[in-house]
């Protein structure tokens, strides 16, 4: 008898993990809010270059024939009585769950950022909230733009650097640079949190004559007079803001409530990715509390380990991060480290850019699976080392 596994969530780590496993094993039946698959890595080109090709796909066309699609939002999991249920009023059991929710922006959480993104756009929710962005950043004559994260959490933890690099590109190639400001705000000493990154990216900050406010965790907008305020009291007036939102885990009622961090991030084994207290259970991607980047190629990994485990093999994650940056202007690096090897200095190239670049092309295949002979290897070649 094949056993249930419920997957909850199509996204990057939802789909791949469920591509992955044995049908003759394993009944999937893959449950998903959104019958589209984003892929997010292309709001940043959508936002910042003007991209014109739309990052959607149906869901139902990247899964592989043996798993069951379910269009429908979960509003409660009970894991003690393996009940699932959704806005629709299903209830679905399993025997082994994975939850793959991902995260989402919560601006309400700071006073005036709800109204910001809904005027200038933002690049971490929608396809539409980027395409608005770029309408403002195509449109800017000149003035101060602000960049920065609000809060320390952050989907892909590389983007806001990527964003003011990518702006600060745009703004020298239409002659407009000497009219512009750009400030970078960030909560963390310094521009990139992994000091090794640092050390690669400040001085291109510097050269590039882009102003870094350290230690600014966003407090509020008053958006009358365009000043964003920090909780450490500072503040800087914009004339285009880009602020990426605090993050939240997906909106579940779970029993017993306490999987949950007060973020809604699943309390999640850092090696086993299994829920606390549940062996069935298991979580992978951004909607962990997992102390590693919040990725796509996180969420890709977790889910290999996970389809190990339930194929009955030794499976163990070992914290493995590989997050490519773009540093504009055809330059990139990459940020590689794992839970016991910290993250080291990656000289900026052509290549790396390319690579990045290469990646967005072949994200669609990778989702079947077709391609994990190639990314076995590469991640086997760019293991990282120990210090
Ligand atoms: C601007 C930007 C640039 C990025 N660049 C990179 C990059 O270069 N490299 C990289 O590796 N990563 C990058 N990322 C991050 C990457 O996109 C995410 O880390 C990745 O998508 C996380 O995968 P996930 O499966 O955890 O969640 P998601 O892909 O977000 O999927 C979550 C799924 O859960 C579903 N869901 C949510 N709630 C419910 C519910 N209640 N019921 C049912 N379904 C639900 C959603 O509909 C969605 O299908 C970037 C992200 C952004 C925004």
């Amino acid at each position: 008898m094949p056993t249930r596994v419920l997957v909850i969530g199509g996204g990057s780590g939802g789909t791949m993990l469920a591509n992955a496993l044995d049908h003759r094993r394993h009944e999937v039946t893959v449950v998903s809010a959104s019958s589209d698959h984003l892929f997010q890595p292309a709001l940043l080109y959508l936002a910042f270059t003007g991209a014109a090709a739309r990052p959607v796909r149906p869901e139902r066309a990247l899964l592989g024939r043996h798993v069951h699609l379910v269009e429908d939002r979960v509003t409660r999991v009970d894991l003690g009585s393996r009940q699932v249920s959704t806005a629709a009023g299903r209830d679905l059991g399993y025997d082994y769950l994975v939850l793959a929710t991902g995260i989402q922006s919560d601006p309400s959480q700071i006073p005036g950022l709800a109204e910001l993104n809904a005027r200038f756009g933002d690049y971490h929710s929608t396809v539409a909230q980027a395409r608005l962005l770029w309408r403002h950043l195509d449109a800017f004559g000149g003035g101060t733009i602000v960049l920065g994260q609000s809060t320390p959490v952050c989907k892909c933890p590389p983007s806001p650097v990527e964003g003011i690099l990518l702006a600060d590109e745009l703004l020298r190639r239409r002659g407009r640079r000497g009219a512009s400001r750009l400030v970078f705000l960030t909560p963390y000493p310094r521009p990139y949190p992994a000091e090794a990154v640092n050390e690669v990216v400040e001085p291109i900050l510097a050269a590039r004559g882009i102003e870094v406010m350290p230690f600014f965790d966003v407090d509020r907008i008053d958006t009358e007079a365009s000043v964003v305020h920090s909780i450490e009291g500072d503040e800087v007036r914009y004339d285009l803001p880009i602020l990426i939102p605090p993050f939240v885990g997906a909106d579940i009622a779970f029993e017993p409530p306490d999987v949950l961090d007060p973020d809604r991030f699943l309390r999640t084994d850092r090696h086993t990715l299994r829920v606390q207290g549940f062996d069935n259970v298991f979580a992978i991607g951004d909607g962990t509390d997992l102390p590693t980047s919040k990725s796509g190629v996180g969420a890709h990994l977790e889910a290999k380990v996970v389809a190990r485990a339930l194929k009955g093999r030794p499976a163990s994650f070992d914290g493995r991060t590989n997050c490519p940056l773009d540093l504009g202007h055809g330059r990139g690096t990459f940020v590689i480290g794992s839970y016991d090897r910290p993250v080291a200095r990656s000289r900026p190239t052509r290549l790396k850019h390319l690579m990045k670049i290469v990646f967005g092309k072949v994200y669609w295949l990778s989702l079947r699976g077709w391609l994990e002979p190639v990314f076995d290897l590469y991640f086997k070649l760019t293991a990282p080392r120990p210090s």
